[in-house]
């Protein structure tokens, strides 16, 4: 599976480019999609998943046009949005045999068991009858991606994976997705949060301002970051200083002082060391630095 992005915008009314220019590939695997609020994260889900139409540009999966053929690209497609909610008063087992039916599953008993293996799947089957919008956050997350999931999509979207998720639960719905991702399938996830990327995405871009920033593995993204992250100890009046100064990613009380994580070239006068980055840092980083410099170019 590929997905290929080609000089693609977006314009809202009033002259606002929600994505602006952007070339992207999208291999099979975990894809991160990176970026603060309102760098057009969204608004690029909503254009591939068919919800919405560009202004300009190009989208192709594979060696289909996003632009022509729309119906063979939606069957392929599962989305879970960011503010997925529920039909009131269905239980958990006919919201999803609802969704399968809305998927074109049209064959009844194939469909039951489709739902029932699903729901054995995210660990809802015990569940099955209790009324969905009943359901905790986590399992309702869990039942938002047995929908997305329930005709075998080609390419998964999940917009804000982890919003609203006790972290247990996150751990859970990662490994859930992990589990799905194999060699012929793409999963987006978009999310403005670093720890959702991290551990289990091959590859990631990052969005600001509607446009690419960075594209590549998380790796790479720490790669950049390297050399330019410090340990510091410094006491009570020094961490006020440095918090003026630097990026502060974290701060642990010491005795006399603080420990702090800071991103920054250089850490004249303090009494620190460099450390290895983490994708966290590198975020920050590259915010920080490779931004400024892009934004203003
Ligand atoms: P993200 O998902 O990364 O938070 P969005 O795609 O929601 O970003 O938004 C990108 C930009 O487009 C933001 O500046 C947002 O305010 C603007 N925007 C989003 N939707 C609309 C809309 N329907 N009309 C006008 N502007 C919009």
């Amino acid at each position: 599976m590929q997905i290929k992005i080609e000089n693609l915008n977006k314009v809202y009314r009033g002259g606002k480019y929600a994505v602006k220019n952007l070339n992207l590939e999208i291999p099979s695997g975990m894809f991160g999609l990176l970026g603060p609020n309102g760098a057009g994260k969204s608004t690029l889900m909503r254009i591939l998943v068919t919800l919405m139409k560009p202004t300009s540009g190009k989208v192709t999966v594979n060696d289909l046009d996003l632009a022509k053929n729309r119906k063979e690209i939606r069957s392929m497609l599962g989305y879970l949005p960011q503010d997925f909610s529920f039909f009131s008063k269905l239980k958990t087992y006919e919201f999803l045999d609802y969704a399968a039916r809305l998927a074109g599953m049209k064959n009844g008993a194939a469909r039951r068991t489709a739902v029932d293996q699903m729901l054995e799947e995210v660990g809802l089957f015990e569940a099955r009858d209790r009324n969905a919008n009943k359901l905790s956050g986590g399992m309702k997350r869990r039942l938002g991606i047995a929908q997305a999931l329930i005709n075998n999509p080609k390419i998964i979207v999940v917009d804000e994976p982890t919003t609203g998720l006790d972290p247990e639960e996150r751990i859970r719905f990662r490994n859930l997705l992990s589990t799905i991702s194999t060699h012929d399938v793409i999963i987006i996830l978009s999310t403005h949060i670093v720890g959702d990327i991290s551990s289990t995405c091959d590859n990631m871009a990052l969005l600001n301002n509607g446009q690419l920033a960075f594209a590549g593995s998380p790796e790479e993204l720490v790669k950049e970051a390297e050399g330019n992250v410090w340990q510091i100890e410094a006491t009570e009046a020094e961490y006020l200083e440095i918090n003026e100064k630097y990026p502060v990613i974290s701060t642990i009380p010491i005795d006399g002082g603080w420990e702090i994580q800071v991103v920054a070239n250089d850490i004249n006068g303090y009494f620190g060391k460099q450390i290895t980055p983490n994708l966290e840092h590198a975020y920050v980083h590259f915010m920080e630095n490779k931004l400024n410099q892009w934004t203003t170019a």
